[in-house]
């Protein structure tokens, strides 16, 4: 690809917000003044290419991203964190750039090694080739120049540039899989997401012994992982790869795949005033048909906040219940889901259709009795557990329709008390 094919990329605001080219036109001067090559890298190029917007701006700098992260920072404002260790440093960005996410990485062209499949890597300074060979696959393993005359040069060291025209997903040596085994849900979360396939020796590769690397990653990057892929548009095509090519059953002997049918909800905007979570309804799908234990299980393998573990258990287990709770009145209903997270009740709506849920949550969880504790205090009343049965009583008279008006609720507290 020509350097000017690449600038026309570069110059198209619906590819790259013009904000976003000023920023790297600022950065490409400054790294050039240092005598730093600088380039930006990996999704940001893969995703020009492919002719997408690109998001994050991957900036790499052969020399020492502190210092131009320094440079920058005294030209154009804003506040440095450094990470000397990693060589790298973040950049917060003055109000004047206006963007969002209002911070960059800056970071030095790297190496890494391995101690020990599975383990963070080991970074040390090194060329821009040398940073592109440790990365995941050739797409995602090239480079665009930014500083002075060499604005728009590609670098492909791998031909990256071919598999994205073919649509191939292709690591960059054999023991990829095995040295970082999140790189086999990143496959398979690009596969998905661009409609591109595992190229067939980087699909031999996902054997048992890259299965069995990903069976010791932590539960924290597990889920990292599997969050990624359910914020995916086409995450539950996605995640019945990632069955198929047997991650799951190395993940945890219990995992069930994905149900398709239940692929649509993801999507679904609750036009409820309960705040919509993609990845905790994608959890809740999933998981619900699992046994309690089994819930517990897979949420401690997956290290799920107990905030989370809440929302898949009460779901599962109202799920269970619904049978015995079909023909209730509103008020056994009502304190039945009173205690349960309001999105674990919609992800049951949404499987069972059950109406009662829905009225649940547009209507009777708002239905309270005029009456409050305050109005017991002045009839005299003495404070005890008397007045939670009261208003209990009073609420569930309103929910079953057995008061229709303050008038009959009054009537209702007398024969009370
Ligand atoms: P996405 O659009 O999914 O965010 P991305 O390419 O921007 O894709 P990041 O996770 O932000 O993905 O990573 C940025 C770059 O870092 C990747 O393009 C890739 O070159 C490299 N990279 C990320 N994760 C790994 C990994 N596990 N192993 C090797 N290289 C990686």
């Amino acid at each position: 690809m020509q350097k000017d094919d690449i600038l026309r990329l570069f110059h198209d605001p619906n590819l790259l917000p013009s904000e976003k080219q000023i920023l790297l036109s600022n950065i490409a001067v400054q790294a050039a003044s240092l005598g730093f090559p600088c380039y930006v890298v990996g999704g940001f190029v893969r995703d020009l290419l492919l002719r997408r917007p690109v998001n994050d701006l991957d900036v790499i700098v052969e020399g020492d991203a502190i210092q131009l992260g320094k440079a920058l920072v005294k030209k154009f404002g804003g506040k440095l964190t450094r990470h000397d260790a990693f060589h790298t440093a973040i950049w917060r960005l003055p109000s004047t750039f206006d963007l969002r996410p209002s911070t960059l990485d800056l970071i030095t062209a790297r190496k890494e090694t391995y101690e020990r499949p599975g383990a963070l890597p080991t970074v040390t300074p090194a060329t821009i080739d040398d940073d592109l060979l440790r990365r995941d696959f050739t797409i995602n393993a090239m480079a665009v120049r930014l500083d002075g005359d060499h604005f728009g040069e590609l670098l492909d060291p791998l031909d990256g540039r071919s598999d994205l025209e073919q649509g191939r997903i292709r690591v960059l040596h054999p023991r990829s899989f095995v040295d970082d085994p999140t790189r086999i849900f990143r496959a398979v979360r690009y596969e998905g997401r661009y409609s591109f396939a595992i190229e067939l020796s980087t699909l031999e590769r996902i054997d048992p012994e890259s299965l069995k690397a990903l069976s010791s990653l932590s539960g924290e990057r597990l889920r990292h992982e599997l969050d990624l892929i359910l914020v995916e548009k086409n995450a539950v095509q996605i995640l019945l790869r990632v069955a198929s090519v047997g991650v799951l059953d190395a993940i945890h002997p219990r995992f069930p795949a994905f149900n398709p049918d239940d692929a649509e909800f993801l999507e679904m905007d609750n036009g409820l005033d309960i705040p919509a979570d993609r990845v905790e309804m994608g959890y809740m799908l999933w998981f619900m048909q699992l046994s309690e234990d089994e819930v517990f299980s897979v949420a401690r393998r997956l290290d799920f906040t107990n905030e989370l573990t809440l929302s898949v258990w009460a779901a599962a287990q109202l799920k269970r219940s619904l049978p015995h709770l079909v023909e209730s009145q509103p008020s056994v209903w009502t304190y039945a889901l009173e205690k349960l997270p309001l999105l674990s009740i919609y992800a049951v709506y949404l499987v069972s259709r059950e109406k009662a849920l829905l009225d649940y949550l547009s209507i009777w969880r708002h239905i309270k009795p005029h009456t409050t504790g305050d109005d017991l205090i002045a009839r005299g009343l003495p404070p005890g557990p008397r007045y939670g049965e009261i208003l209990t009583r009073l609420r569930a008279a309103w929910l079953d329709g057995e008061v229709k008006d303050k008038e009959q609720e009054l009537q209702l507290l007398d024969s009370m008390i």
